[in-house]
This record gives structure tokens, sequence and C-alpha cells, in this order.
């Protein structure tokens, strides 16, 4: 039983008008919260790198390599979407 319910209730129900895409799910599991940090800046990482094709240093695929070695299972699509903020993330960041 938790100590209060309806505090914890009040504090949950904004995020059910969040819908968090696959990335955001996956990055809101992972336990270590530098990690998630980390996980977000990595976004912003690439969406700030401007080069292309193989002029690229942080891409999609770099991020879903890092994520897959450390035991995180995400798709490069699903990375994708959201560094294109075409994923159902209401909020991007
Ligand atoms: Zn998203």
């Amino acid at each position: 039983m938790p100590k209060s319910s309806l505090l914890s209730d009040l504090q949950a129900a904004p995020k059910l008008l969040h819908r968090d895409c696959k990335f955001v799910k996956v990055v809101n599991a992972v336990e270590d919260k530098n990690e998630q940090k980390a996980l977000h800046d990595a976004i912003l990482l690439i969406r700030q790198d401007t080069g292309s094709g193989h002029g690229k240093t942080y891409s999609s695929v770099w991020l879903t390599r890092i994520m897959r070695k450390n035991g995180i299972n995400i798709s490069v699509s699903a990375i994708q979407r959201h560094v294109n903020k075409e994923c159902s993330c209401v909020e991007h960041n």
C-alpha cells in the first residue's frame, strides 16, 4: 500500500496525456538517472550533427549500436523518429 494513493495518482495523471514513443519508454526503463540524461543528451547531439552520410559523427545508427551493446533493445527507426520529432511524444526533449 503506497503512502498516498491520491498524491501519486495526481502526479501520474499528466503522463496519461503524454504518449511516450518507443525511445522514451526504453529510456524511462533505464534505472540510472545519469544514463537516462546521457541518452537524451545523445539525441541532442544527433540533432545538432549537421554532417551527412559518413560525415556524421553522431547518428541514430551510432546510438542504436551503443544502446544494444549495453543490453537495451531499440531499433534505429525508433530513434530516428524521435530525433526527427516524428514520434508520438508530445514534448520533445
Ligand atoms: Zn519520441
